[in-house]
């Protein structure tokens, strides 16, 4: 193990080189031949890594890169880094990769460039150091491309893999705290309409019944369930109705956000939507409400706590005290904690991303590699340990 450690910490330079040529070629999710351009890069560090890499084409986004090693058992584990960025074509030239007071600035140098870099080197230092587990573990690293939409054409491909491993390791950045995530809320999109009658507002008011008055009251008893102690937001965050101020409108619609800790509240959630739009406070106006959880909940299931664990006992062993956080954003981590312990928040500690401040602290590098690369060396006794 030492000699692991040592031989990392005497690839520093090659990391921040190499998270340098990353950092500084431009993958925002709409530049497909910037990402293909990334994803090849990464497809030849992967084979050089022993791993076969195929590629799920796409026409919309980048294509999804996916390297498969196999172990000598059955069991497997699954990496999962998303290499879009939020940042358009052009923003390397202007902003690129620059280190000051150790910290490494660069369009996304957190966001999740540095997780990239962190999984790669982890790879590297088990091979070059021939440590057994490299041979044993089956392992499918995913390179995915459209996360920061949601990840629309990759999320089949993630669950599929996710479904056959036994662990999931994400490598979104680690929270500013250097904190791993290991819960994430579940996010939904859902959209109440309301149909009302048209009428003149000045000329036969009593003839019309107004949407825009429905949908005042639906938005009331939308945000009366709001319950932040147990972590559900629902918030209409956008709303439409009418079309003249003379007119009884005869329409409206509100879009609405929202946050579940657990699929169970998920549920309460929706049979209180369908309450909600079957009664109406305005007789002969109808409401629909339909949506869905787009990205279910990642919840902390007492196998994930249990690798979890495991993953802080390593920290011990390095002398870092890992803290696990649960959060309101979601990830890719939300699909794959559907179907296997999940840990995400891997990569490097950083904060504002998606902005141009957006920065990791350079030390953590080194340390995450470590972690990661510690993780896959144990993984075979952990895998035993949680079941
Ligand atoms: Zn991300």
């Amino acid at each position: 193990m030492r000699g692991l450690l040592a031989y990392i910490d005497g690839r520093e330079q090659e990391m921040l080189a190499f998270l340098e040529q990353i950092v500084n070629m431009d993958s925002g999710t709409l530049d497909k031949a910037g990402i293909d351009r990334l994803g090849s890069f990464l497809a030849e560090r992967l084979e050089t890594l022993g791993f076969a890499v195929e590629r799920a084409r796409q026409t919309q986004y980048g294509d999804h890169v996916i390297g498969r090693k196999a172990g000598s058992g059955s069991r497997s584990i699954l990496f999962v880094g998303h290499i879009d960025t939020v940042f358009s074509s052009g923003t390397a030239a202007v902003r690129p990769f620059r280190i000051d007071g150790g910290r490494a600035y660069g369009p996304g140098v957190l966001d999740m460039k540095g997780g990239v870099a962190t999984l790669i080197f982890a790879l590297d230092a088990l091979k070059a150091t021939g440590h057994p587990s490299y041979e044993q573990v089956g392992m499918t690293v995913i390179f995915n491309t459209d996360e920061e939409v949601g990840s629309p054409s990759s999320r089949e491909l993630i669950e599929a893999e996710a479904r056959k491993a036994q662990t999931a390791c994400v490598f979104e950045p680690a929270r500013p705290g250097g904190e791993y995530v290991i819960a994430r809320k579940g996010v939904g999109r859902y959209r109440v309409e309301v149909k009302g009658r048209a009428a003149h507002a000045g000329v036969q008011p009593e003839q019309g019944r107004s949407a825009v008055l429905e949908l005042a009251h639906k938005i009331i008893a939308l945000h009366a369930l709001n319950d932040f102690s147990r972590g559900t937001t629902v918030n209409v965050g956008v709303i439409r109705g009418g079309d003249r101020s003379n007119v009884v409108a005869a329409e409206a619609s509100g879009d609405i956000d929202v946050r579940v800790r657990t699929l169970a509240e998920a549920q309460r959630l929706e049979a209180s939507f369908q309450e909600i739009a079957g009664s109406c406070a305005l007789p002969d106006t109808t409401t629909t409400i339909t949506g869905r959880l787009g990205r279910g909940p990642m919840e902390q299931t007492p196998q994930a706590r249990r690798l979890f664990e495991k993953v802080q006992e390593i920290g011990r062993g390095l002398k870092l005290e890992l803290k696990g956080i649960a959060t309101g954003g979601g990830s890719d981590g939300n699909l794959t904690a559907q179907h296997t312990p999940t840990v995400d928040g891997m990569g490097p500690q950083g904060s504002e991303a998606h902005s141009d401040r957006e920065f990791i602290e350079v030390a953590t590098l080194v340390e995450r590699v470590k972690v990661t690369a510690l993780i896959l060396a144990s993984w075979p006794e952990t895998i035993a340990q949680i079941g």
